[in-house]
This record gives structure tokens, sequence and C-alpha cells, in this order.
């Protein structure tokens, strides 16, 4: 079995009466991009500080790079890269000025050789003297992730690393990261985007502190049992919010120039359909549900199967 980078049960955390974490758990093996989905406000943030021993979990149990997550924070710090949702460099400072600081925080021998190193492992090096709040989101980014590589971590957090960011610097950062895991570095990054969700080798889901589901992206289609048709035409407007009150529809929501309608009951499903859409002209045909799909539902809440498909 692959080791793994994280390993943790049972982990709480309360911000005064509120339960942001609810009895986490979460394996992450060594070398995999774990995603970490959910909406604003379910905990991702909160349980991604814990993890990186930034924030005493409440209570709970594990190892985070085989050490304590309850105990060894200081240590674990140490040997994890965290990148934060906001960019914290020193917008003052130049790029190479920025990752020489952070070299010396973390007292790196070779300061010089390791910096120059990571500018040009990450095409920063035609950079190096530009103020770094005068770089672009994407390029901003990419000196971020350059600032949480430089001690050599086994482990990177990254907390919505590409929000704001163009589709190409996603794209340019999600081939990083995939070389990244290639060499072995585990990383667990949460986001929003449905491609990056499917660019992940593993992938949870959290809602309101409680991670609901986790596996593949196809093991956590097939967990939701969706079935869902696709509805297409000149779909008049009011049309999902109509078919949302209809016996056997939980989900129906637009996709495109397209609507997507799911539930659970599949007869139902497709008896309610018909009977709405008939003489309308619209079509309708079943498809596979999608990752978004499943997230949707789970967004919402419906009933049905939520035990995690580990
Ligand atoms: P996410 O990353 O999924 O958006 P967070 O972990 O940031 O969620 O937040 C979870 C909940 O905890 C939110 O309701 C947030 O307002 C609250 N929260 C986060 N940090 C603190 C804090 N330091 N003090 C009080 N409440 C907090």
């Amino acid at each position: 079995m692959t080791p793994l980078a994280i390993d943790v049960v049972g982990l709480n955390k309360h911000f005064g009466h509120r339960h942001v974490v609810k009895d986490l758990a979460l394996q992450v093996r060594e070398g995999e991009i774990f995603g970490f989905l959910g909406p604003n406000g379910s905990g991702k943030t909160t349980s991604i500080r814990m993890l990186c021993g930034l924030l005493a979990p409440d209570s709970g149990s594990g190892t985070c790079l085989g050490l304590d997550v309850m105990t060894d924070s200081v240590l674990i710090k140490r040997q994890v890269g965290y990148m934060t949702q906001r960019f914290s460099l020193w917008e003052d400072l130049t790029v190479a000025e920025n990752l020489d600081f952070i070299a010396r925080m973390f007292g790196m021998r070779g300061r010089r050789a390791a910096v120059d190193a990571m500018l040009a492992r990450l095409g920063l090096a035609d950079r190096r003297g530009q103020l770094a709040g005068a770089l672009s989101g994407g390029w901003k980014q990419r000196l971020a992730l350059a600032a949480c590589l430089l001690h050599q971590p086994r482990l990177l957090l990254l907390d919505e690393p590409t929000a704001g960011v163009d589709p190409r610097a996603r794209r340019d950062f999600w081939e990083q990261i995939h070389g990244l895991s290639a060499s072995g570095v585990s990383v667990l990054v949460s986001t929003h985007y449905m491609d990056e969700a499917e660019r992940c080798h593993r992938l949870a889901y959290i809602a309101d502190g409680r991670l609901l589901v986790s596996g593949t992206a196809q093991e956590v289609v097939q967990s939701r049992r969706l079935c869902t048709w696709e509805v297409s035409g000149e779909l008049p407007p009011g049309l999902a919010q109509s078919l949302r009150s209809l016996p056997g529809v939980e989900l129906a929501s637009s996709f495109g120039a397209t609507l997507h309608v799911g539930g659970r009951d599949a007869a139902r499903l497709q008896a309610s359909l018909e009977q709405a859409l008939r003489g309308t002209g619209l079509a309708m045909r079943e498809i596979p549900a999608s990752l978004e799909d499943v997230f949707i539902d789970l967004m919402q809440g419906s009933a049905g199967p939520q035990g995690a498909a580990r």
C-alpha cells in the first residue's frame, strides 16, 4: 500500500461556539494530488491550517508526514509548503529578494544557489529584478509557489492557489503541480474550479465542516447514483425552477445553453420530464452525471448515499 502523507481522523475545530470542522478524517497518499472542494465557509482553510501546524485542533489524532498533528506542529511547519489564498509576500521587494528573504527565514545553506535554481525551475529568472507588487496575478502566484517550494517540502498545502488567475496561468500552474507530484511531492489543494477538481488524483467534498464524500472523480460520481438528463432547445426562462418542483427531480441547473436535470429515482425523473416537456419542442437525452452535477447535488444537500467512496 502507498504510504500516507496525511492520515488524520476525528479532527475538530471550534471558533467560539461555532463548530467549523467536524470529525475530519482524511488520507492523502504520498505523491498524489488531492483536491479539497466545498462552498465558501465550509471549513477548507481551517482544515488546511490544522494540517500544516498553524492551528491547533480541539481534538482528533493522526499524522502529517509521519509527525503527530497534535504535538509536532513546529516540525510539521518546517516540512510542508503552505500557499495561502491571498498573496502574502513583500510587494516592495523584488522577486529574487522575496525568495532570498524566505531562504533566510528557513536558515537555508547555499541560499543564493537555491534561489537561482528555484527562479530557473519556475521560469522566473527573467523577472528576478521585478518588484513583486508589479507582477500580474499569474506571476504572483508562481512566485508564491516558488516561495513555498524553496525549502523542498514533501507536502504542499495550497489554498485556492488559482483564484482570480487567468486560464493560461492556471493551466501552467497545474502543469507545475503535476510535475511536482511526479517527483514525489504530495499536494492537497483547495479549489472551486471543476476542471481543476478533475485534474486531481482523488478529491473530497466538504460542506458545513463535514466531509461528505471522497475518492477518485469517478468514485465520487458513482457514489451519488445520480441519473442525469440534458434538456436542450429554446429554453424558456424559469424552466429550471419549474422542473425542480416535479416528483423525482432533485436538481435542475444550467450548463451553457442546456439544462441538466438529475435525480436518483430514474423512473419518476424520466416520467416527470417527459410530461413536462411534451409539446414544448425541447429535446431530452440521458447523459452520464458529471462531477459538476454531483457537486451541485451535494451543495443542495439532497438525500442520497453520503458514504465515502474511498
Ligand atoms: P473555507 O476555506 O471553506 O471558505 P474557512 O475554513 O475559511 O472556510 O471558514 C470556516 C468557517 O470558520 C467560516 O464560517 C469562517 O467564518 C469561520 N472562521 C474561519 N477562521 C476563523 C477565525 N479565525 N475566527 C472565527 N471564525 C473563523
